[in-house]
């Protein structure tokens, strides 16, 4: 169950099982369960209609736990925006649209060994990777009217 894999990653951080986590939890169940990709501004409305007093500090602090722990993915934008995603698992790479952020999961065939090359050419020890491509997706190239011919 992805709820109980989200308490034990809270559990693992030293966060306390609290209501408000509770329903982050749930949510986020929900979430993973449609495939739906969420904004933190998208996801702390949802909680606002559970709890009016939940807090926004709680949920960042939640929400980057997760993220550490590779059970949300989230994508980056060039404004600083973010948006995230449940994992299924975790080797997967991201292609999203810069227009409207749909974004769809992608296999890639890139292999890590490489990655683990680099660094140690370079003397680093490897501790994450994140690998995002960005583009236009189709509905939004036909908008403009500058679908290819
Ligand atoms: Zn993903
Ligand atoms: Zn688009």
């Amino acid at each position: 169950m992805i709820a109980q894999t989200i308490y034990t990653a809270f559990d693992r951080a030293g966060q306390r099982i609290t209501r408000p986590r509770r329903l982050i939890a749930d949510r986020l169940a929900e979430l993973a369960a449609s495939g739906a990709d969420f904004s933190l501004d998208d996801l702390w409305h949802d909680l606002r209609e559970q709890d009016p007093h939940f807090g926004r500090a709680t949920l960042y602090r939640s929400i980057e736990v997760l993220v550490n722990q590779g059970l949300l993915d989230r994508i980056t934008y060039a404004d600083g925006s973010h948006r995230y995603h449940v994992c299924h698992d975790n080797t997967h790479y991201h292609l999203t649209c810069v227009q409207c952020r749909r974004f769809v999961e992608v296999d890639l065939d890139v292999s890590v060994e490489q990655f683990a090359s680099v660094c140690h050419q370079t003397n680093f020890s490897l501790e994450g990777l994140t690998l995002t491509l960005f583009g236009r997706c189709a509905r939004c190239r036909n908008e403009q009217g500058d679908a290819p011919r």
